[in-house]
């Protein structure tokens, strides 16, 4: 992908564990790959679709200094947020903060931290069947859009018998489509969060619940962690899942099973009543 590239931007500011660092202040190199589409700058010729690395660097330097952090890794994930936040096109950026003076009383040429962030597609599954259902989705939905995760497509609500534990109410079910730059695990905690702040409490597995916030994709990434596990494991089971992930992208190809969005949702209607709950 295009990349635009600034190579350490000198700027004076506080940040630092120790006082001296605070009051005094020194001197840090900036450098960043920001990686977003030239083509429509490039062909046109044209400033407006491009990002002026001049003004970049006057904003990145204004909100450097008005900021007074600990850690060089704090200061340097702040960078990366601003320039997401300020530019909607960027897709990554790779970011390197350096002390050059680090004050360690040894003979240092610098010491730094480099951080990459990408801004990725989450499609998210949410589920209720407690109290006031659609109000629940409303509010998660409010939650994650206060939280910085743009909400890009959204499916209808759906209506469905509850899975795997059956004798409770129904759940009403909607899937999103969100952008986000956090980190897969770092999202999952901000869904589960929500879930919590919104007072989910975990009894028992396939419980009721007011709110439930799955991870169904990231892109066509696959994860498996102790925490996290995409693609969702169960999406080729649920009709209901796929009902509604056919509604806002059909032709999305499962990155394990590679199948698309619209064969699966064949599939299981046509084998659901084979299937044994896992
Ligand atoms: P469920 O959604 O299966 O009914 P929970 O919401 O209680 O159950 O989730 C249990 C655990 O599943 C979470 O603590 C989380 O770490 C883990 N998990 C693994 N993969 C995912 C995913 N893709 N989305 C959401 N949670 C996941
Ligand atoms: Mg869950």
């Amino acid at each position: 992908m295009d990349c635009l590239k600034i190579k350490d931007l000198e700027i004076y500011a506080n940040h630092g564990v120790f006082k001296e660092e605070k009051t005094l202040g020194q001197k840090f190199l900036i450098s960043a790959d920001i990686f977003y589409s030239f083509t429509s700058a490039a062909l046109g010729d044209r400033l407006e679709y491009s990002i002026d690395y001049g003004k970049l660097c006057k904003d990145i330097t204004k909100r450097f200094k008005e900021r007074s952090f600990d850690l060089i890794e704090t200061s340097c994930l702040d960078i990366i947020k601003f320039i997401f936040d300020s530019y909607q096109e960027v897709k990554r950026v790779d970011l390197e903060v350096k002390k050059p003076w680090a004050p360690i009383g040894l003979p240092l040429n610098s010491a730094s931290v480099k951080m990459t962030r990408r801004r990725r597609d989450f499609y998210i599954g949410l589920g209720t069947n407690m109290g006031d259902k659609e109000k629940n989705l409303k509010e998660a939905i409010s939650l994650m859009e206060e939280k910085g995760i743009k909400i890009r497509k959204s499916s209808g609500l759906l209506g469905n018998k509850a899975w795997g534990k059956t004798d409770q109410a129904d759940f009403l079910n909607q899937i999103v489509i969100a952008s986000s730059y956090e980190e897969p695990e770092d999202l999952l905690k901000i869904l589960n969060d929500i879930e919590e702040e919104m007072g989910r409490k975990r009894i028992e597995k396939w419980g009721p619940r007011i709110i439930d916030l799955d991870i169904l994709f990231v892109d066509y990434e696959i994860i498996y962690t102790d925490k996290l596990i995409v693609p969702h494991p169960y999406i080729q089971y649920r009709d209901f899942i796929l009902q509604q992930l056919y509604e806002i992208a059909p032709h999305f190809i499962h990155p394990v099973l590679n199948k698309s969005i619209s064969v699966l949702y064949e599939e299981v209607k046509n084998k659901n009543s084979e299937i044994k709950y896992l």
